[in-house]
């Protein structure tokens, strides 16, 4: 059971998910070459990189602060839409937050809410115009779902990760409403959009982590294992 993560704990496992993302870079870039201008591979690197420049060795007193800073440096070193959209996802859900110590299920939901709104009100996409509000969405629906049935964070983030990756499959149906995709039309069907592939990929580096934290403490396999045998979360 992971109940909560220190501030610490919060902060690692947001320097993983950069670690992480930047590794995916040349594999987004191909993604979005196929419907954009295979750019989003090196904007989020460049994002992730910002962010952990400021992540590692810096002094953090709450969660609020790490979802910020990771957000700030998103949204000033990526520039243009896709650095307001992901900068959001981080920003976005903390603006206005009672500050916490630690990152619980039920604050997980919460910040990714507010990061939703906060993207769907800045960027205007709706589920179905082949964003990454597709991943984002079902992801957002699938934590509050998790805390609402008292599910703890790892089994939290595992169903969210498994509601984006079924997101990401659902834009290979959709015509893109946004972005430089927009102008394939029809012929962007087939192909996933590269910003809900990195959503999913953060909410599975998220998990990876956090299935990395339950093994160390418990001997046990992480949650994502047990749904992907079929399990209940739980
Ligand atoms: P750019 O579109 O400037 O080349 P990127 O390639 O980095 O930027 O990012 C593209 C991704 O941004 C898309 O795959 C999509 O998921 C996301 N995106 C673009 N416009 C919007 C929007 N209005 N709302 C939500 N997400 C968006
Ligand atoms: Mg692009």
């Amino acid at each position: 059971m992971t109940t909560a993560l220190s501030v610490e704990q919060t902060k690692d496992m947001l320097c993983f998910v950069a670690h992480r993302m930047i590794e995916h870079k040349d594999y987004l870039g191909e993604v979005d070459s196929a419907i954009g201008d295979g750019d989003h591979g090196i904007g989020m690197s460049i994002g992730f990189s910002a962010a952990l420049g400021k992540l590692e060795g810096g002094t953090f007193s709450t969660v609020n602060d790490l979802f910020k800073t990771t957000g700030m440096q998103m949204l000033s070193s990526m520039g243009g839409a896709s650095g307001v959209i992901f900068g959001s996802m981080f920003l976005g859900g903390v603006k206005g937050l009672q500050p916490s110590a630690e990152l619980t299920a039920p604050l997980m939901a919460t910040i990714i809410d507010g990061s939703l709104t906060a993207i769907k009100t800045r960027g205007g996409a709706s589920v179905g115009d082949k964003t990454m509000v597709d991943a984002l969405e079902p992801a957002s629906s699938a934590l509050g779902l998790a805390a609402r049935e008292g599910r703890d964070l790892e089994h939290a983030v595992a169903a969210a990760e498994v509601a984006a990756s079924a997101g990401v499959e659902s834009t290979k149906g959709f015509i893109a409403k946004y972005g430089r995709a927009k102008s394939l039309g029809d012929r962007a069907i087939g192909h996933p959009d590269p910003g809900a592939i990195s959503v999913y990929l953060i909410f599975q580096s998220m998990g990876m982590w956090l299935g990395e934290l339950q093994h160390e403490t418990t001997g046990q396999p992480g949650a994502i294992k047990d749904l992907e045998q079929g399990g209940q979360a739980s």
